[in-house]
């Protein structure tokens, strides 16, 4: 083992998923900008912290930038199951806090008004917005390696987990692909990078990067969450394996020519035919969209059938494989509907051809195709879920308790437990990812450096200690 690394066997990895929704308000006599609606779910917030950027006693941020979209980003979490959870936990979060906005403004306004929370990623104007998703990774992966072995998985898993779009070039598989162009690279506003590479691991910077994935869709289905986790966990593998051998990986033969056409291409082609151009020609001028997925279905199971421990519980990434196989043989036979109970764009579209049939135009497909994101008042989502037609790998009563409890296995742990100690004290108090702060006349600040940390230095048992006492009466 080098100084400062980790063990080449060492596949643990931190899922974390930022979620920023859209907002409407339908009912009021006049146009109701986005940015008002989000003023009016923060307020609670404001009222209470002072701010519009807080973290929850489940570990997560909940916060409003500049504009309309608010965010949620998911606390830590060390497998993808316990991340779709904190996901879906943050859909309650944000629904319910939508539903007290909207009857705060319906007694403004004096009408029965009703906020729309779309779990979608591109807005009416046209603008698109993010769901990123968060890979803790080890450092000694290049970036390159990411450019070359992940972006082709990348390109092509839209095939599985594309929420589907309505666009002006008919329906698109992904909701992004328009919208980027450059495939790796740090910047997020004059470029759009598939995976951005601002280096803030939020970890031992000597070990870890975070990556920070960009490319990918909402989804409204749990199960493409998950899939979507837990298959870009295994492609992680392959490529960390490699490179901490100091070797290139395989994958790095499937370096696309042009990601930026590719995700478009593969965005607009159901079938997965599409022929996308490799970097080396040399050996073949080039593959389809489904034969690339082919190729990283066959080195994940080879890595899941050789390697004992890989970062997550043997049965999520059988599942994973298991999930992944079907959904390919279903795309290669063409009988994209199997797919409708768990990939959206599959699940999107059978509900637009019912449409059709019935005769209705391009308003009522529209509407439909951004319906299809409501979380807060949508009905064909709902509709899917009330009969039984959409499956799910977790129980709501698991989600109910994520939204008050953190993943017990990472420092997210620290991080719920202070928030809610430090909440029902009188002294002021902070924290980000890996710092607690809890101000006043002795300022005590916490760092909490390692994410896989749930127990936590003494430091912070004392500042526990103190919280309790301060708030156990007559303290
Ligand atoms: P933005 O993109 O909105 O400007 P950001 O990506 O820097 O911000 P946050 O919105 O604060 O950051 O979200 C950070 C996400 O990273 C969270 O989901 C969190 O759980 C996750 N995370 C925290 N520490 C790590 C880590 N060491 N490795 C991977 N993910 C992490
Ligand atoms: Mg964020
Ligand atoms: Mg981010």
């Amino acid at each position: 083992m080098a100084d400062g690394q980790g063990s080449d066997s060492d596949f643990r990895r931190i899922f974390g998923i930022e979620t920023e929704y859209g907002l409407s308000l339908t009912g009021a006599s006049a146009p109701y900008a986005a940015g008002r609606v989000a003023m009016a779910m923060f307020r609670p917030l404001i009222v209470k912290h002072g701010s519009t950027n807080i973290y929850l006693p489940n570990g997560a941020r909940l916060y409003l930038d500049v504009g309309s979209h608010p965010e949620y980003a998911t606390a830590e979490a060390r497998d993808p199951l316990t991340a779709l959870t904190q996901v879906l936990a943050g859909e309650r979060i944000m629904t319910d806090l939508a539903e007290r906005a909207g009857k705060r403004l319906a007694e403004d306004l004096g009408r029965p008004v009703k906020v729309h929370v779309f779990a979608n990623n591109v807005d009416a104007q046209g603008h698109a917005f993010g769901c990123h998703e968060n890979y803790l990774l080890d450092r000694r992966v290049p970036l390159d390696m990411i450019g070359a072995c992940l972006v082709p998985f990348l390109v092509t898993r839209q095939l599985i987990t594309g929420a589907g779009r309505l666009s002006s070039d008919g329906f698109q598989l992904s909701q992004r692909a328009d919208f980027l162009d450059e495939a790796v690279s740090s910047a997020t506003t004059r470029a759009r990078p598939m995976v951005n590479t601002r280096d803030e691991p939020l970890a031992d910077p000597e070990r870890w990067r975070r990556l920070h994935v960009i490319v990918g869709d909402t989804n409204r289905s749990p199960l493409a969450t998950w899939f979507k986790m837990a298959s870009t966990h295994l492609v992680l593998n392959l490529i960390e394996q490699a490179c901490r051998r100091g070797r290139r990986p395989d994958l790095a033969d499937w370096a696309l020519a042009d990601p930026g056409t590719a995700v478009r291409a593969v965005s607009r082609d159901r079938t997965g035919r599409v022929t996308l151009e490799l970097q080396d020609s040399t050996k073949t001028s080039g593959i389809s969209a489904l034969g690339l997925q082919e190729a990283y279905w066959s080195a994940c199971k080879a890595l899941v059938d050789q390697q004992e421990d890989i970062g997550v519980d043997r049965s999520q990434a059988l599942r994973a494989l298991q999930l992944w196989r079907a959904a390919l043989d279903a795309l290669d036979a063409g009988r994209w509907r199997d797919l409708a109970d768990w990939v959206d764009w599959a699940a999107k579209l059978r509900l637009l051809r019912r449409l059709s049939r019935r005769g209705a135009g391009r308003d009522l497909d529209e509407a439909l195709d951004l319906d299809y994101h409501d979380l807060s008042a949508g009905r064909s989502y709902s509709g899917l879920i009330s009969h039984g037609l959409m499956r799910s790998p977790i129980d709501d009563s698991e989600v109910q308790r994520a939204m008050v409890q953190p993943p017990q296995d990472t420092r997210a742990r620290l991080r719920g437990d202070f928030v809610r100690a430090a909440d029902r004290g009188t002294r002021t108090w902070s924290c980000d990812w890996s710092h607690l702060v809890l101000g006043g006349s002795h300022r005590v600040e916490v760092d909490l450096p390692d994410p896989f940390d749930h127990l936590g230095p003494s430091r912070y048992h004392s500042l526990m200690d103190f919280l309790k006492s301060a708030a156990e009466p007559g303290a």
